[in-house]
């Protein structure tokens, strides 16, 4: 059991893999999480170039306040929540606010069920992978692999996704300094992880894995190639695609 959990006769569903602990009215979507967990590690593992990991606990709330409290009390005392935070990674732990109104919707249930394979991939990136964490890097990879924008990698819908979500910025801010601090990702202009994702998909597509291991070890490295990797992505794709 987890301490302090503000969730009451929890409905509970696991195997070796992952724990998900979830409130009653959650039931669906912890089986639906569970399922897109357990179907994904391998895949997720493979691409890291590890084995195997150990057992992760998902924590489901239907109730924001509750979400909310855990998480800050799991931070302790002076801690930040962004406004728009509805999974965190934290204790490693993947934990996430899921609004019963919205997930009626079959497309939005589908897409909150895979919230926590984009956790995971955070898990295991800070476990295994970097000493410190560079969030462009560690979010542009986690909105990569969470299959969430699977429909991107079809060429009309990508350039509609360029045109629309990139292009349109008239001033594109530096990637080093999106943090989840004070306004954080999702700005006024701009979504962070529009941004993030193009340049970790730059990088995906260009550099071998032995050179993409590096940078995502190294975070000197990453801060580096932060300083031009969403320009050199933006001049790379709309080269590529004659935009
Ligand atoms: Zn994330």
């Amino acid at each position: 059991m987890i301490e302090g959990l503000m969730i009451e006769n929890p409905y509970i569903i696991e195997n070796e893999n992952f724990c998900v602990f979830a409130t009653q009215s959650l039931k669906e979507m912890a089986n639906a999480s569970f399922d897109e967990l357990n179907l994904n590690k391998k895949r997720i593992l493979d691409f890291f170039q590890l084995k195997k990991f150990r057992k992760v606990s998902i924590i489901q709330f239907d109730n924001r306040e509750n979400f909310r409290k855990f998480v800050l009390s799991l931070r302790g005392p002076g801690a930040h929540l962004p406004e728009y935070a509805q999974g965190v990674f934290d204790k490693g732990m993947s934990i996430s606010f899921i609004d019963l109104k919205i997930i009626k919707d079959e497309n939005v249930f589908i897409e909150k069920a895979k919230i926590n394979v984009h956790e995971f991939i955070h898990i295991v990136n800070r476990e295994k992978i970097y000493k410190e964490r560079v969030v462009w890097l560690d979010e542009g990879l986690a909105t990569n692999l969470d299959g969430k924008r699977e429909l991107l990698k079809e060429k009309d819908k990508f350039i509609e996704f360029l045109n629309n979500k990139i292009l349109s910025i008239k001033v594109l801010p530096e990637i080093n300094d999106l943090s989840h601090k004070g306004q954080g990702f999702k700005q006024e202009f701009y979504d962070g992880y529009d941004l993030v994702y193009l340049s970790v998909r730059y990088l995906l597509e260009t550099k071998n894995k032995n050179k993409l291991f590096k940078i995502l070890k190294d975070n000197n490295l990453a801060i580096k190639v932060g300083k031009t990797v969403l320009k050199d992505a933006i001049n790379y794709y709309k080269d590529k695609l004659s935009i």
